[in-house]
């Protein structure tokens, strides 16, 4: 392990989080090697085994939650608020798993004699992303170790220091040795990983264009588990009998949290047009009020984006609205510098989305208004998506909300609340671009799982019980 990387605060370059290793082949295969060993140790424990390890994770992370959120602010750059937020979700995680999530896991019963059991894979490589880098990991880690799988995490190479965080925690937890093991390293260490024969799962939550390049890599691998977690293009909705306020309110949180770097972010708004004027007015009076700075400084609600970068990407893209024929209405200001960036919103005529600017994810705080007729309009200016993953339908009329139920083509369906906002207690993910079938959230547990069937008889053989011409003895 020669070569080095440095984690730097991107609100502060100056800012040295730690310089870290890159994990070679070699380093990576002993770190499998050591899960491999590690395996059949952890999944015979027994749960209650396993829980109790757990539940000790559990209460140290609620213990330095401060110290998590303080960590995360300085090497991603979201707000504390934010980082604060995430850094609750750990323990949480833990306690909805084992209330809730096991139970998605449990020996299913078909009468007296047939019933299925669930076993661990074995060892599972979780993939994580900057965005989220506790908390998105931790979604995996805690269902796979539940289930009694080992893992091998490899955090975002922008993150690596809240990556060694979280392992320091499981080792205080008093996880066994080698059943979560840490690598560190960009796409090629990632790579190295997932394809290593010695994993049986892959738990990846990043971009569309890794998790496509993650598919075709294991095409040979076909009993190998890929559940992939990736982006969005996320859409609302707002009816003209919405309460404008509310509609409003929730819109510029889904459009900026984060920074705008959310999977679940807002980036189109098709809007009755008899309240579009108003719902632009009322979104502008919000976006330009927000608080952007230092995301360590308390107030501050958006931090910098996480890199130069990720800030170079983000105004490529913006340059391209007019190109894509829309009407940038409102141009949000900072006097900091990049990666600092301020809210944006562009404005079209039609709800025809061709342009790149109206089809891929952006990853910043910015979005499109479009003009819709009727509600059956916007579901299919809603559904003229490659990705799937989370939209919502603001509307004082439940009925209207209905209607959109199943028909609207994503994984996340709200009603009365912005995009962003999701339960612990539910499925995560979405379909198209966005998923691959695998739901994360409570639904974890099921993909970190295989199923065993049996048919299970005590007593003697019964003769009538044969087909005719079977010879009975
Ligand atoms: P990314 O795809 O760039 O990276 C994700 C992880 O994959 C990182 O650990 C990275 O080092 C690794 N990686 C990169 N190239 C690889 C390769 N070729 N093989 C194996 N691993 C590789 O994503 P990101 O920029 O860190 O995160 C932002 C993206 O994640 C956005 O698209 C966002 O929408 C998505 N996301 C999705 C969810 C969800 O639950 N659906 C949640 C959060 C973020």
């Amino acid at each position: 392990m020669s070569d080095t990387f440095r984690s730097l605060s991107p609100a502060d370059p100056a800012d040295e989080i730690g310089r870290f290793a890159v994990w070679d082949a070699d380093a990576i295969a002993e770190a499998i090697g050591r899960a491999r060993e590690a395996f059949p140790h952890w999944r015979d424990a027994g749960f209650e085994a396993r829980a109790m390890v757990l539940r000790r994770f559990r209460d140290l992370a609620a213990e330095r939650k401060e110290e998590l959120a303080q960590l995360i602010a300085r090497e991603m750059g979201k707000a504390l608020w934010d980082a604060r937020g995430e850094a609750a979700l750990l323990p949480a995680k833990v306690d909805v798993t084992l209330e809730h999530g096991m139970g998605y896991a449990e020996t299913l019963t078909a009468g007296a004699a047939a019933r299925a059991t669930f076993h661990p894979r074995g060892v599972l490589a979780v993939l994580g992303p900057f965005n989220f880098p506790a908390h998105l990991p931790n979604g995996h880690i805690v269902p796979a170790l539940a289930t009694g799988n080992s893992v091998v995490f490899k955090p975002s190479d922008l993150t690596p220091a809240v990556g060694e965080w979280m392992q320091r925690l499981w080792r205080d937890a008093g996880l066994p040795a080698g059943v979560f093991e840490l690598v560190q390293g960009g796409a090629e260490t990632g790579q190295a990983l997932a394809l290593d024969e010695g994993v049986d799962g892959v738990l990846f939550t990043g971009s569309y264009a890794v998790g496509r390049a993650l598919r075709e890599a294991t095409l040979d691998q076909p009993d190998k588990l890929l559940a992939l977690e990736m982006g969005g293009k996320n859409a609302m909705i707002v009816l003209e009998d919405a309460d404008l306020e509310l509609a409003a309110a929730e819109a510029a949180l889904s459009i900026t949290a984060t920074t705008g770097q959310r999977c679940s972010c807002l980036s189109r708004l098709f809007v009755h047009h008899t309240v579009l004027d108003e719902l632009q007015e009322r979104l502008i009076d919000i976006l330009s009020g927000l608080n952007i700075g230092p995301p360590l400084e308390e107030g501050v609600f958006m931090g910098p984006l996480v890199s130069r970068a990720a800030f170079e990407r983000v105004q490529q893209m913006r340059a391209k609205a007019e190109e894509a024929g829309g009407e940038r209405v409102f141009r949000g200001e900072t006097l900091r510098i990049a990666p600092y960036i301020a809210p944006g919103l562009v404005r079209f005529k039609t709800t025809e989305q061709t342009h790149a600017y109206q089809r891929e994810e952006l990853f910043g705080p910015e979005a499109a208004l479009y003009p819709i007729d009727d509600l059956e309009h916007g579901i299919a200016a809603v559904n003229d998506s490659e990705y799937g993953l989370a939209a919502s339908i603001m509307s004082r009329s439940r009925g209207r909300f209905d209607r959109c139920v199943g028909r609207v083509r994503t994984g996340i369906l709200n009603w009365n609340k912005g995009t962003i906002g999701a339960s612990g207690r539910l499925p995560f993910g979405g379909g198209g671009k966005s998923g691959n079938d695998r739901p994360a959230g409570i639904l974890a547990t099921v993909y970190c799982t295989v199923p065993q069937s049996h048919l299970e008889f005590e007593g003697k053989l019964d003769p009538e019980s044969l087909p005719p011409g079977f010879p009975r003895s």
